[in-house]
């Protein structure tokens, strides 16, 4: 249950010297202003965080991950990154956490400047929906976390998925999708399909998959 992982009360408390002990040398470092700028939510074992991490190298990056196995997996090979390729992979870390219930303790107002959701769970059923990481209740705060202009990338191979997580984003005031040429142009979409493991295993596979890719709107003022 939930009690087996800390949770931190705020933003404020998200213990960053851990997390990136090479950008936050010490617990009072905490103050510094560099702040995670992407989550990748429930981020399995890893691949796409290894991925950006070398391609966004002065980005603070984090995975979400509900399994415990699976994050002290992702802890361990990150460590074991850090040690291979001296001063790299210090951006990225990864922390055992319910992404449908934490995001507001680990993320200030427009924190964020891209949120991954990568072959999310299903979920098939009806009345599992409000169990989907992708809904218009969690959009509402992920539309706080994302700074205006910020990207939430989706991809599943699971096509009633796709078309859910589309009609979610699509719907809501605070998303817009990006153009054709915006999708072609962003490197990170071209990672989508293929960076995680599950991505991997689907495309072994020949399997379809369904992207939706939007932006958090920029108010007018
Ligand atoms: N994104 C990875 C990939 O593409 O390889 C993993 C995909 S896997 C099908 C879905 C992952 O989401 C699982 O590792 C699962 O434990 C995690 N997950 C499910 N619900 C979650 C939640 N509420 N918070 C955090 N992670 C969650």
């Amino acid at each position: 249950s939930d009690s087996h992982f800390p949770v931190p009360i705020s933003p404020h408390h998200v213990e960053y010297s851990l997390h990136y002990p090479h950008f936050f040398p010490s617990p009072d470092s905490n103050s510094s202003s560099k702040k995670i700028e992407f989550a990748d939510i429930g981020c399995g074992f890893g691949g796409l965080l290894i991925s950006l991490a070398t391609l966004f190298p002065d980005t603070l990056m984090i995975g979400m991950e509900l399994r415990d196995k699976v994050t002290e997996y992702v802890k361990e090979r990150i460590l074991a990154l850090r040690v291979s390729n001296p001063g790299q992979y210090q951006n990225v870390s990864v922390v055992r956490t319910n992404s449908m219930k934490y995001i507001p303790n680990y993320f200030e107002k427009s924190q964020l400047s891209k949120m991954f959701f990568l072959f999310p769970d299903p979920h098939f059923k009806e009345k599992n929906h409000r169990r989907r990481v992708i809904s218009p209740f969690l959009l509402d705060e992920y539309a706080y976390a994302v700074k205006p202009g910020g990207i939430i990338y989706t991809i599943t191979d699971v096509e009633e998925l796709g078309e859910w997580m589309k009609s979610c984003l699509e719907d809501h005031p605070m998303f817009e999708s990006l153009t054709e040429e915006e999708l072609e142009a962003d490197p990170v979409v071209k990672l989508l399909s293929f960076a995680t493991e599950e991505g991997q295993k689907v495309s072994r596979n020949g399997g379809q998959t369904f992207k939706a890719v939007y932006r958090r709107v920029v108010p007018n003022v």
